[in-house]
């Protein structure tokens, strides 16, 4: 398909109570591999984005009192178009965003992914039925959709981030307005027209696309209509969603940043410590919330694992996402080319020794090359802030007590990643974390059959897995009595 064709065949006005509207204004989508615009689209103001809210809570009450098996045979048959467009739709993602094609395939699947397990979890939701320890009355356990839900994505996933939102809120009975981030919009459009195709009714998932999202979206927050707020993003903003869902006491989901250490112990298997690194480095162009962000390897190993490091990273090829071949795509923008180049000459300020790249590739679009820094200093920015770039940062360490105390030292908690070959020091070291997740000997764990999240200031509650669909749901207990 030409990217032409693809970019045409995303609707681009708003998708509120199952129709295309279009808006006053639009915005353009920027290709971040060219810096040119693919395309416009919606570009929301606050009451446009209410006519979504509104229709949302205006399909609730039917939604809710659809039954389970249709709620997961829609779930499906959108999992089914999914694949079926699965290269119209990896093409648009990459294009927008700018993940090479096999990673945006590898997205795309594993987006649907989330809709074929929420299609099996929609009719499994359980309740309850006990006596009371001291007898006489019965307690009766049912559990309901929540309600209209706010979903808001980010940029750097733009189908899995949102299906694994939508996914649990069909299955659960939750109607839904859903916000991309201005920067990826398509795939979100691509998406609710899949819906569609699937046979949603309207009303049970809006999408809004804004440029404005603090004004267009605190007053759906604020709206006693939303009942919950699930939200991908950075902490910073996810602080101040926080803060405005208070005012409405509404249920709330937050995947924010992380900044994962990456540890490597002496009894670690090189090869498979090494190819983990690259997974967890490079998935995403080092755009992932999960991206290891502190390698710590070591003393022993350290020296060979930069060298091996530098020859794979050093192997790959630099270019646009849509090109044969190319691992390291562009960033999504220049701020985030600044960034990270901020970061790299910050560390080497403070004495870390740059391998490989370093400096910004000259060329339109916005690029920066694969970089292995190593003996980088604890106390370098780059420690303590998301590098979400294509950086390899590694320290080393001694001991350790040193290496679990040094991964612990972030107000950040979402994954960690150990690799070691001593299953005792694999188990202790893993209790030890201060992570929601910890990949061991392995450099991806996102599955959408496992408990996605953080703890500290990466987050609140889980996506995928069997907690997921409780994010949707709230727990009702009816007290019986059992007296004549
Ligand atoms: P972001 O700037 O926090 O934005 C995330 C979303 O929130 C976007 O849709 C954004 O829209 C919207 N937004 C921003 N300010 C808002 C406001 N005041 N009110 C309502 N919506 C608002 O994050 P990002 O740069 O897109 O994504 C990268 C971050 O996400 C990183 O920190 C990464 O670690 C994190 N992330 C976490 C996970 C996880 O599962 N834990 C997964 C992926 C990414 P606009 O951009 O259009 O303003």
């Amino acid at each position: 398909m030409q990217e032409t064709d693809a970019i045409a065949s995303v609707p681009t006005g708003l998708f509120i109570g199952g129709q295309w509207r279009q808006a006053a204004r639009t915005m353009p989508v920027e290709d971040p591999s060219t810096g040119r615009v693919l395309c416009e689209v919606a570009d929301a103001d606050p009451d446009e984005a209410m006519a979504a809210l509104d229709a949302a809570a205006a399909a609730q009450g039917s939604w809710a009192a659809t039954a389970p098996r249709e709620r997961s045979e829609i779930l499906g048959r959108a999992y089914d178009l999914i694949i079926e467009q699965q290269e119209r739709l990896a093409l648009i993602m990459t294009l927008e965003m700018g993940k090479p094609l096999a990673e945006a395939r590898g997205e795309v699947a594993y987006a649907a992914e989330f809709f074929r397990w929420f299609a099996e979890e929609a009719v499994r939701i359980d309740g309850g039925y006990m006596p009371a320890p001291a007898g006489g009355s019965r307690f009766l356990v049912m559990r309901q959709p929540v309600g209209p839900s706010i979903l808001i994505t980010p940029w750097n996933f733009p189908m899995a981030m949102g299906t694994r939102k939508i996914g649990p809120a069909i299955a659960a009975g939750c109607t839904s307005v859903i916000k991309p981030a201005a920067q990826t919009p398509l795939s979100t459009l691509a998406l609710a027209d899949i819906l569609v195709q699937a046979g949603l009714p309207d009303g049970v998932v809006n999408v809004v696309t804004t440029s404005r999202s603090d004004d267009v979206m605190t007053p759906l927050i604020l709206d006693a209509r939303s009942r919950k707020l699930s939200f991908t993003g950075s902490t910073p903003v996810g602080k101040h969603l926080l803060e405005l869902a208070a005012k409405t006491v509404m249920r709330t989901s937050m995947e924010l940043g992380g900044n994962a250490p990456f540890l490597v112990f002496a009894d670690a298997d090189l090869d498979v410590a090494v190819d983990g690194a690259m997974q967890a480095k490079m998935r995403n162009i080092g755009q992932a919330c999960t991206a290891a962000n502190r390698i710590l390897v070591h003393r022993d190993l350290a020296a060979e694992f930069a060298d091996r490091l530098t020859d794979r990273m050093g192997e790959l090829a630099l270019g646009r996402g849509v090109e044969d071949g190319v691992v390291v795509g562009p960033l999504i923008n220049r701020a985030a080319v600044d960034k990270v180049h901020g970061l790299v000459r910050d560390a080497v300020a403070r004495g870390a020794r740059t391998r490989i790249g370093g400096e910004p590739v000259d060329r339109p679009g916005y690029f920066y090359p694969a970089t292995v820094l190593t003996d980088v200093p604890p106390e370098a920015e780059l420690s303590s802030t998301e590098i979400f770039g294509p950086v390899a940062a590694i320290t080393p360490f001694d001991t350790e007590e040193e290496a679990v105390s040094l991964a612990n030292d972030t107000p950040y908690g979402l994954i960690s990643y150990v690799f070691t070959r001593d299953l005792t020091r694999a188990l202790r070291v893993s209790e030890a974390l201060e992570a929601g997740m910890v990949g061991l000997n392995q450099g991806v764990v996102s599955n959408p059959a496992a408990p996605f999240g953080g703890i500290k200031e990466s987050g609140l509650g889980r996506e995928g897995g069997f907690s997921g669909i409780d994010e949707f749901l709230e727990t009702k207990y009816v007290g019986i009595s059992m007296r004549e």
